[in-house]
């Protein structure tokens, strides 16, 4: 672990099924090992497609519970505890750069960390000896909102603080072969490319119009939840640019059409 540089990076995880921490797949190798690639960070803060709130929200707790939002998994998954502090003095500093940018921001102090955030953490950070904080989705905001909300956060990584978008770049419930191992679909397949060549051409413009630009945008993503963190982490990414590039960080698919695909950018 090297030490706190002047910006961290920011990433963008697909985090796949609940189980995750215990499929044996490359998409959790490439998390067991991604944790000693990053420089060590003061806090994090995590943007997952599993918490929308009408106004953007942070988790205020000083130690959140571990929530287990998913439905008709193996026992073992609801015994899993990721038991981390939080940084309530953080929250309060992420709701005033909110505020700055015109929003109201609120703070939760019950509301613990769903399993896109502690899910990927739990393989990345498995000592928990790094504060995690939550900051929500804008429910029904749209791609600009969450890209103009990201923009706001970027202070954040001269601070120490590693911003992780978590969500997934193909992510179709009605689609997953739950324990299957085929190849993804053509469509799958071909959203998964045209989003790695924007983000990899730091093409903004593009990826906010993906809905119309994209090949198959509404069967890779029925609703655009997984996909909507990735547009604060493009904001946080370029802060007062106009674009960033981003780099992919992991490419590989799960139960046939599930991008597991990953990205960083300033790494
Ligand atoms: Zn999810």
């Amino acid at each position: 672990m090297s030490t706190v540089p002047e910006i961290m990076p920011v990433l963008f995880l697909s985090h796949g099924s609940p189980t995750l921490p215990f499929d044996n797949v490359p998409a959790r190798d490439f998390m067991m090992r991604l944790g000693a690639k990053l420089p060590r960070p003061t806090a994090i803060l995590c943007i997952s497609a599993h918490w929308e709130a009408a106004a953007p929200s942070v988790t205020a707790s000083a130690s959140p519970s571990t929530i287990h939002d998913f439905y008709g998994f193996p026992q073992a998954l609801y015994d899993l505890q990721y038991d981390v502090p939080g940084d309530p003095a953080l929250a309060q500093r992420i709701a005033k750069l909110i505020e700055a940018g015109g929003y109201n921001a609120l703070l939760s102090s019950d509301r613990g960390l769903d399993h896109g955030a502690w899910n990927p953490l739990m393989l990345i950070y498995p000592q928990s000896d790094v504060p995690v904080l939550q900051l929500s989705l804008i429910h029904h905001g749209k791609t600009g909102d969450h890209i103009a909300l990201g923009r706001l956060l970027a202070p954040l990584r001269a601070e120490g603080v590693l911003i992780i978008a978590s969500g997934g770049a193909v992510h179709n419930l009605r689609a997953v072969e739950w324990g299957g191992r085929t190849p993804p679909p053509d469509w799958a397949s071909a959203f998964d490319a045209w989003l790695r060549a924007q983000i990899e051409s730091g093409d903004f413009e593009a990826l906010g119009d993906y809905r119309a630009q994209a090949p198959d945008a509404a069967i890779a993503h029925p609703s655009e939840d997984h996909l909507m963190p990735l547009f604060v982490a493009l904001g946080a990414a370029a802060g007062q640019l106009p674009a960033a590039k981003g780099t992919l960080i992991h490419g590989s698919f799960t139960f046939g059409s599930l991008s597991m695909a990953s990205y960083a950018w300033g790494l």
